[in-house]
């Protein structure tokens, strides 16, 4: 079933767990990491990006939002339809319209009051309509999705926390702690003792955002100090690519069947999507 953020962070604060949330696109992720979820008992946030949604053909948005809307109910677990990094009040009211339960303000490239300014705005679109947002504080850099550009993180200061969920009413916040969007060039060593002092102080649940790629036990490090949501893209496509090249060089026959070609890719696929879940704690966690 369909729910908001708000709702299965609060169940994962309060039980020691995060819930995974893949970025995805193309139905064969939406069908693999939904069956695996509902598999394996687990809540799950099905984030997409701009960047994936804005199709040559123009109908990105409208197809991969009507396909959750509608399998969504058929799936006996709690399911977050969420956009992922916005930084245009545009974009987020394009995504409420088309029905996404969540979505993701990213002004932690402009300085504080100009940040606070902008989650404000979309608080006030997505409130009405029910809606959850999360922010971020600080930033979590890395490469872009495009590698057309890398950036440096700035780790999120404790004593902003406070007044900024205050200020904007947002009901999670992703913080910068050590992790990095993209695939690491080095291991990333999360800085647990700043996030104890941020959770500590966050009236709403934290967001790790890099979450691919981190060492397995900072992840549980970092869930069990207060991570209540862990963004993951980087390892779903390397299984996919991975799977891919072995199909490639599989087949005898010109004219594979579609599920034969894409069952390898749903396979690696749903094996990733099962060690998140249980890495994260959140097997079992569906109510
Ligand atoms: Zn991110």
């Amino acid at each position: 079933m369909l729910v908001t953020l708000k709702e299965v962070l609060a169940d994962a604060r309060a039980n020691c767990y995060a819930v995974p949330a893949f970025d995805c696109a193309e139905d064969i992720m939406v069908r693999t990491i939904l069956r695996t979820c509902e598999a394996e008992r687990a809540p799950v946030i099905m984030m997409a990006l701009e960047l994936d949604l804005e199709t040559d053909d123009g109908n990105g948005w409208v197809y991969h939002t009507a396909l959750i809307r509608a399998v969504a109910d058929h799936h006996n677990v709690p399911i977050v339809l969420h956009l992922d990094h916005a930084t245009e009040l545009d974009t987020i009211r394009k995504a409420l319209g088309l029905g996404f339960t969540s979505v993701m303000i990213d002004g932690s490239r402009l300085p504080f009051e100009e940040n606070v300014r902008l989650t404000k705005s979309a608080v006030d679109l997505a409130e009405p309509l029910g809606a959850s947002v999360e922010a971020e504080l600080g930033f979590v850099g890395g490469m872009d999705l495009e590698e057309t550009q890398s950036a440096e993180n700035v780790l999120t200061e404790p004593d902003e926390v406070t007044r900024f969920v205050e200020q904007t009413g947002v009901d999670a916040l992703a913080v910068s702690i050590g992790t990095s969007h993209g695939v690491y060039r080095a291991l990333p060593d999360l800085n647990i003792e700043k996030l104890k002092e941020l959770n500590a102080v966050s009236p709403v649940p934290l967001v790790l955002h890099g979450g691919s790629g981190t060492p397995e036990e900072q992840i549980r490090d970092a869930v069990h100090n207060g991570i209540c949501k862990v963004n993951l893209y980087a390892d779903l496509r390397v299984a996919m690519y991975g799977a891919l090249k072995t199909t490639v060089t599989a087949h005898e026959r010109i004219d594979p069947l579609p599920r034969d070609l894409f069952q390898p890719m749903r396979k690696e696929l749903a094996a990733v999507v099962r060690q998140k879940i249980e890495l994260l704690g959140a097997k079992d966690q569906a109510r």
